[in-house]
């Protein structure tokens, strides 16, 4: 895997990689795990030249928010990447991604992103589409892949993509990777205490009761929201933000569950922000 730090370097390699056809792009916060690891396959099954981008942009972190113990692990990353067959890791520092500091213009999501998440992270999104649109016009990219864990974060994406012309650029959304027990695969999941992390699979479990109860028929929203709380009940490490029932595009509630419904979670397990979210069969 070629590494790049700077935008000059990056370049280079762009460079180097032409010949390999379709360039993908999957960005990431690093600390990478199995979760990421599917994001860098699929790119790989649909491109030729993959890169990967290991930045924590500071631009989506609230004030109070984990900005400076977000775990790092350089090293660890990059045996990843090199074992998963990416072409190209682009690290870069923080005054390389915003020289002068922080950008004067921004994307700024509309009401998309106010709901779920960006209710509970005022400014997240904003911060998350802006290195995003960088990105892509540091890398041009033909593809970019990212994770079904992040749902609003994905369909905010594809938005900026339409409504902003950022085109042509695929994106694709992989489906999320869980632990054993079911607990979604996440950087922050080493934040957890033994016993958070017995109760954060309390988010899975909530969700697969109201799921359980879509397929055997029910319908309204408020009876399956019903379901997944009784379930979260169990779990009094868990403080709720919020549990949704919404279309899949729009992220509007939605009243009535059908097929391609997104249910979504957000809960603090101790200190440790964690979300989900189940997309009805
Ligand atoms: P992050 O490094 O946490 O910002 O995530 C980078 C990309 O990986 C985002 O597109 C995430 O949605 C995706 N991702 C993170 N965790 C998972 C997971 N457990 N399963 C699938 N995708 C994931």
């Amino acid at each position: 895997v070629i590494v790049a730090r700077t935008r000059d370097e990056l370049e280079r390699a762009k460079r180097d990689l032409r010949g390999l056809g379709r360039l993908a792009l999957v960005p990431t916060m690093g600390a990478l795990h199995p979760g990421h690891d599917s994001l860098i396959t699929l790119a790989r099954e649909e491109a030729g030249a993959v890169a990967a981008s290991i930045f924590v942009n500071p631009l989506q972190f609230g004030p109070t928010e984990d900005f400076t113990r977000y775990p790092r692990d350089e090293s660890g990353d990059l045996t990843r990447l090199e074992a998963l067959g990416a072409h190209l890791a682009f690290l870069p520092s923080t005054e390389e991604v915003y020289p002068g500091g922080a950008p004067r213009v921004t994307v700024h999501p509309g009401a998309m992103g106010e709901r779920l998440c960006g209710a509970f992270r005022p400014g997240h999104f904003a911060g998350v589409l802006t290195v995003v649109a960088k990105l892509f016009g540091m890398f041009r990219p033909e593809l970019s892949v990212f994770g079904q864990k992040d749902h609003q974060q994905a369909v905010l994406i594809r938005r900026m993509v339409e409504d902003l012309e950022l085109g042509p650029i695929t994106v694709r959304v992989a489906p999320t990777v869980r632990e054993q027990d079911g607990l979604a695969m996440s950087s922050r999941n080493a934040y957890l205490s033994a016993e958070e992390r017995r109760q954060a699979v309390g988010l899975h479990q909530s969700l697969q009761a109201a799921r359980q109860g879509y397929v055997r028929g029910e319908r309204a929203g408020a009876r399956l929201l019903g379901l997944a709380r009784v379930r979260l009940g169990e779990f009094p490490l868990l403080q709720l933000q919020y549990l949704e029932l919404v279309h899949p595009e729009t992220l509007q509630s939605v009243e009535r569950a059908e097929s391609g419904s997104v249910l979504a979670i957000a809960a603090l397990c101790g200190r440790t922000r964690l979300i989900d979210n189940v997309v009805l069969p």
